[in-house]
């Protein structure tokens, strides 16, 4: 039975909701944004509920936002409200009122819920109690707390192998709890750890870690507001990192020069109007970008390489006054090599890769000639690429040609698109943990972890599909909706022999399950701790390496939810008959986590002491000070080549995107109001001239079809909309076209689906 037979429930159902147009917004945010955040908000969590939990999002003494990772301020955060639109959406999904209970469950069968659209299935609540689907159920059941760990360690401690167990983490986790996790999953004896880094920010990290010596980026919040230009490539910080905006408008107000690359006009790049702000408030937009660069999608490698081409050019005129050659000279490798290969580029080519005319460089380039503060931001318009490590390498010469690394107003900003996601890697959430971290791990808790590296998000998903793993547990997300090939992931999962979800609320994650399936609800960010009479903190570290305590206080909606590190150790002690680690003491304090991360991971000195400082403090970053944890402690430069992605006529380039009524794979509602899209999420966005030569009208119906590898993967009934994309160029929103995204097709070197570059073909319905 292939998996094209199994599609029942993998897969938000192909009905429309009624596709509404309106027109593509010059600015964010503004009013608008401050009304959807309340209606949100009191719709779900009631006025009283919600602003309780307003009034402390991102607070000093309050949680931090599950969403995005996007840093506070160091200094006063707003009283007003810290927090944008999508922030106060993510709370609305974690403070719902609504519960679901045994009773939902008797009545609604997983068939029933699997049919329901993804939207559907997330508006429905916070799970209140632990469900078991035992094998051949329709229907899951209540289970106790200790039944379902016993049945957990039963499944796992009947495995011939630990690496027949996969421990998957979102990035929600907090750091205490994957702290736990990695524990207890080595302790177990297995370095399955993927993680939903892997599918994000994995690239940016291989890359950095090569040329800079360390996967993390080097700016602070500060230094945007001492930048002479910043850089925003393959990212939408108006809906997937919306205060960024904020730090984009003092840096303009500084003097800093924007310029925006991405296959999309997009509205957060254009305008933004501060809701803060009497301006904002009267819908003034302040106009960010002064050079927008409308690549074609994966022009990015071939636009840097031309830019550089021309400073170069600009650098023999004046030697040593565009390049800084004394930090070149103290600091890199390999300069002159990258130089020669530079010099004999040919612009032409690398124009008409990009999409980007000659002269729009010759301007960028003429921007960056005398400046050396220079941010480059980036996000998954990069990393989820064939070529995004070389992408990101080549962001880095560019910095590294300015000396702008290691500088105030300068360096490298990946940003990160989950609250913790950071802060996991750093707990050792690795399925290629180092083995320093594992020497560190058996120092201190007296047992040999194990040494062969795991798997990652894309191994997982092919080592379930090959029936080599029997036990699936993720800590947060929704694996299936999240990860590429829906349908073979599907297979996958359904291989299993018991998946177990940790999660706040439904998913189709549930929906998809193994022979038995259980699901355990956690605590919330924004839910109240309390253990042993007293409430607990967590610590979070966002995309500048701050590390702050997040407390949440609202009273949870069940008295059956469990913390995720409670989770962790009770399933401990029912996995372990014995155990060198002392799972009994956590469940004390969380400080006794944290002494042990100290002891554990290099940074966290008197954690304790430094997580009650408000606002935390920041991880040691190398590349801060200019400083290169490499082997020959330089920074490197690299040379690649643009390898043109070869589409034949009828075919197309397609990226997945977010709509700004959703983040990652939930979804707040069914409108893209910047990009003029409301009430439907069945959309193919398409350029005008594409259309008229394949005879396709705006509003058309389509079928869409990808074929790599010889399997033909099929997304049915998508409505055509004409909009402003470069030619041979689509965009399509995910989870929905997530089943086109080939598992085969990865990122060189990070493993990372590449979900901005799979190439389709539509077919018209008739
Ligand atoms: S910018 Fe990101 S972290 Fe900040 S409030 Fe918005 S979604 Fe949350």
């Amino acid at each position: 039975m292939d998996d094209k037979q199994q599609t029942n429930g993998a897969e938000n159902p192909e009905k429309l909701t009624g596709l509404k147009k309106g027109r593509i917004k010059k600015n964010a945010a503004g009013i608008p944004a401050v009304v959807n955040s309340l209606q949100q908000v009191f719709s779900e969590a009631g006025v009283i509920r919600g602003s309780k939990a307003l009034l402390k999002l991102n607070q000093k003494d309050g949680f931090d936002c599950p969403s995005c990772a996007w840093p506070d301020p160091d200094d006063e955060r707003s009283g007003l409200g810290e927090y944008c639109e999508n922030g106060a959406k993510a709370v609305a999904e974690e403070a719902t009122a609504k519960k679901l209970e045994a009773d939902f469950f008797a009545v609604h069968s997983v068939d029933s819920l699997a049919a329901l659209s993804d939207f559907e299935i997330g508006r429905k609540g916070r799970i209140a109690q632990p469900m078991y689907l035992p094998k051949g159920a329709t229907h899951y059941q209540p289970i106790t707390w200790e039944a379902a760990f016993n049945k957990i360690a039963t499944h796992l401690n009947a495995l011939s192998s630990p690496d027949e167990a996969i421990f998957y983490t979102s990035g929600r986790t907090s750091n205490e709890a994957a702290f736990l996790y990695q524990l207890f999953v080595r302790a177990y004896g297995t370095n399955n750890l993927p993680d939903c880094s892997n599918m994000c920010h994995e690239s940016s990290g291989t890359a950095l870690n090569e040329t800079l010596g360390i996967g993390k980026g080097s700016v602070t919040l500060d230094d945007f507001y001492k930048a002479e230009v910043v850089i925003v490539m393959g990212q939408n910080p108006g809906t997937n990192h919306p205060r960024m905006l904020s730090a984009l408008q003092k840096a303009k107000a500084n003097g800093c020069t924007i310029i925006s690359v991405n296959p999309l006009p997009e509205t957060g790049l254009m305008g933004f109007s501060h809701p803060q702000t009497m301006k904002g408030l009267l819908q003034i937009n302040t106009a960010l970008t002064d050079i927008f660069l409308q690549v074609k999608i994966n022009g990015d490698l071939a636009l840097l390489q031309a830019i550089e081409y021309f400073l170069l050019q600009e650098e023999k005129n004046q030697p040593g006054k565009v390049f800084d050659q004394h930090f070149i000279y103290e600091h890199t490798q390999d300069y002159i090599s990258f130089i020669e290969h530079i010099d004999k580029l040919n612009l032409e080519q690398l124009s008409s890769a990009s999409g980007i005319s000659i002269e729009q460089i010759q301007e960028v380039a003429a921007v960056l000639k005398d400046k050396n503060k220079i941010i480059v931001c980036w996000a998954m318009g990069l990393t989820q690429h064939k070529n995004a490590v070389v992408t990101i390498q080549e962001i880095v010469n560019l910095l590294l040609l300015k000396g702008s690394i290691g500088k105030p107003g300068a360096g490298t900003c990946p940003v990160r698109g989950h609250s913790n996601v950071q802060g996991d890697r750093t707990m050792g959430i690795f399925e290629r943990p180092s083995k320093a971290f594992l020497d560190s791990i058996e120092r201190n808790f007296h047992f040999k972890p194990p040494q062969a590296h795991g798997y990652d998000t894309v191994e997982a998903i092919n080592a379930m599909h090959q029936k080599k793993v029997s036990v699936f547990f993720a800590m947060g997300g929704n694996f299936l909706s999240a990860t590429p090939d829906t349908l073979y992931t599907a297979a996958a999962l359904r291989n299993c022999k018991l998946t177990v979800q940790v999660s706040t609320k439904l998913n189709r994650s549930h929906l998809v399950h193994g022979e038995e399936a259980l699901i355990l609800p956690c605590l919330g960010r924004s839910d109240k701790d309390r253990l042993n009479g007293e409430d607990q903190f967590v610590s979070c570290e966002n995309s500048m390496g701050v590390v702050q305590a997040s407390k949440g206080m609202l009273v949870p909606v069940s008295r059956q939810l469990m913390s995720e590190p409670a989770i962790v150790c009770y399933l401990a002690k029912a996995t372990f008959s014995s155990s060198k680690v002392n799972w009994d003491k956590y469940l004390q304090h969380y400080d006794h986590i944290r002494n042990d991360i100290e002891k554990t991971i290099p940074g966290f000195d008197q954690y304790n002491e430094r997580i009650r400082i408000p606002g935390g403090f920041y991880l040691p970053n190398a590349n801060r000070q200019g400083k290169f944890s490499t082997a020959s402690e330089k920074a490197h430069f690299t040379i690649s080549t643009v390898e043109e992605i070869k589409l034949a006529a009828d075919e197309l380039l397609m990226m997945t995107i977010r709509s700004h009524d959703q983040f990652n794979t939930t979804i707040y509602g069914l409108d893209d109001r910047y990009r003029g899209i409301y009430n439907e999420r069945r959309v193919v966005l398409m350029n005008q001239a594409d259309m008229n030569e394949r005879n396709i009208n705006d509003g058309d119906i389509v079928d869409i079809y990808n074929h790599t590898g010889g399997i033909e993967r099929v997304a049915h009934t998508f409505i055509v909309v004409a909009y402003p994309i470069p030619a041979k160029c689509a965009a399509t929103y995910f989870p929905e076209t997530n089943v086109l995204v080939p598992v085969s097709s990865v990122a060189d070197k990070s493993n990372t689906p590449v979900s901005k570059g799979v190439i389709i073909t539509l077919k018209k319905q008739s």
